[in-house]
């Protein structure tokens, strides 16, 4: 996996180096100055990191496989200001030393056509940045941010491509007009791909809903089965589906859950679904028959990718039990002995989803339950407040801990607390795995 991962970070860079490479190779316009050259160079790293963000969050298996899909989307989050630097620094370098090259006015109406492309741009893809950095400052509801997402990248890159065409400096030769066009149809068809062929695929494959049962603490138990097809390949416990629910799947309104059900009970399969906002909030009017699709699976946090573990520590928040469920019940029909232990926090008693089935599975695995509430009712003689180290020092023994993997899912707050509390405990970081119910 490690090799796989840095193959992957190689091709970032070359993909981001290639087209500066290939555009000084053969006849190259007589340099400037060293800024000058340096700008250009600029613009088009930019440009190349811009266009990658594109396959960044294509949900390739291949590509998020080594990594897990929510470190992908932080490099693309983190790789977006980059490159909007670099865009900033091309346009700030020019506007300081080069002004006569940003021509006469700013004015579209004026000014020509490839320098207002370049300007459109760059306001698209700042936009773009802004929009999602500070999305709930801005109080953008998530759905519209999508589809605004979308459409400010997919048109600032269209207006940087014909910026660069425009301009023609260092493309003006037929050949690396070819080289750009082909580059930006890999673009074009990523983006065909994402938003027309995998609906697509998921319209021709969709789930009918068999049960929406209600849980504790505003939680459904929402089943699926396929459709007339064979169901989910290659689901490993732990992993997560991207749902869309009374609508299509052409449309962006798909919401991740993670697949609380084991691979051993497919076709049918579940989810716990807490009622929080707009999506969430209605599945408990969701009604046997409906249809769904599903974008699935996803994900790393499985105890599938540490088959050398000699044991397992989940220490989980409310409903980021989901993901654990799916691992347990999963152990539980393998008859897999392999210890386990849960620190489950809640605020109340009354508040434990999954509760008794949790108290049902310690009859088939070798599972010590921690639960961990903030407000215990009168006689509790459990554990209290939050995970601390100490807490966890009370029940994990420091010969076995190194040799445990461990499974951190929750409210951020809580999953911080608890990686603090690992690293002082000395365990290595390739044996903490945290899942973020969050993607950006
Ligand atoms: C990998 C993963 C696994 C998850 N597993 C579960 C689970 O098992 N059970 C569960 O109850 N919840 C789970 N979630 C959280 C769930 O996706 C959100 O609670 C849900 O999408 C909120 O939608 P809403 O419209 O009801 O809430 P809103 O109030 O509209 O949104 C609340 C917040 O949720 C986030 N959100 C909203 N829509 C989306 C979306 N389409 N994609 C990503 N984030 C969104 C946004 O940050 C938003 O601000 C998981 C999230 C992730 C990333």
């Amino acid at each position: 996996m490690r090799r796989r991962a840095a193959a992957w970070i190689a091709i970032y860079l070359l993909l981001v180096l290639a087209p500066q490479a290939v555009l000084l190779l053969g006849e190259v316009p007589p340099g400037r100055e060293f800024w000058w050259d340096f700008s250009m160079a600029l613009g088009f790293a930019g440009m190349a990191m811009m266009g990658v963000q594109f396959a960044l969050t294509a949900r390739l298996r291949p590509l998020t496989a080594p990594f897990g899909i929510d470190i992908i989307y932080l490099f693309h989050r983190y790789l977006a200001w980059i490159a909007l630097a670099l865009v900033l620094v091309h346009f700030g370098i020019l506007w300081l030393g080069y002004e006569e090259a940003l021509g006469p006015t700013i004015d579209p109406r004026e000014a020509p056509w490839e320098l207002t492309a370049g300007r459109a741009a760059l306001v698209l893809f700042a936009l773009a940045v802004i929009t999602s950095e500070w999305r709930k400052l801005l109080r953008l509801e998530y759905g519209l941010w999508r589809y605004a997402h979308v459409a400010l990248a997919t048109l600032g890159f269209a207006a940087a491509v014909a910026h660069i065409l425009g301009i023609g400096y260092f493309t003006a030769a037929p050949v690396k007009r070819v080289l750009w066009l082909s580059v930006t149809l890999v673009w074009v068809l990523l983006l065909v791909w994402v938003r027309v062929a995998k609906p697509w695929e998921q319209k021709r494959h969709p789930w009918r809903v068999v049960a929406v049962r209600p849980e504790r603490n505003d939680t459904w138990t929402l089943a699926l089965e396929p459709d007339g097809h064979a169901g989910l390949k290659g689901f490993s416990p732990g992993q997560f589906a991207w749902l869309t629910l009374r609508g299509s799947p052409f449309g962006l309104r798909e919401h991740p859950f993670s697949i609380a059900s084991a691979p051993e009970d497919l076709p049918r399969i579940e989810f716990g679904i807490k009622a929080l906002g707009d999506f969430t909030g209605r599945i408990g009017e969701i009604r046997p028959g409906e249809v769904a699709y599903l974008d699935a699976p996803y994900g790393v946090f499985s105890i599938d990718r540490v088959p050398d573990a000699a044991g397992f520590v989940g220490i989980v928040g409310g409903i980021g039990v989901t993901p654990m469920m799916s691992m347990l019940r999963s152990m539980a029909a393998r008859a897999d002995r392999r210890p386990v232990w849960l620190f489950y926090g809640n605020k109340t008693w009354e508040k434990v989803v999954f509760r008794e089935e949790l108290e049902a599975l310690r009859s088939r695995l070798d599972l010590r339950l921690v639960h961990i509430l903030e407000e215990p009712p009168e006689g509790w003689q459990g554990e209290t407040g939050h995970v601390t180290r100490e807490l966890l020092e009370r029940h994990l023994s420091p010969e076995l801990r190194p040799r445990l993997h461990h499974f951190l899912c929750g409210p951020p707050p809580m999953t911080a607390a608890a990686e603090k509390a690992l690293h002082e405990l000395g365990l290595p970081a390739h044996r903490v795995q945290t899942e973020v119910f969050e993607l950006v």
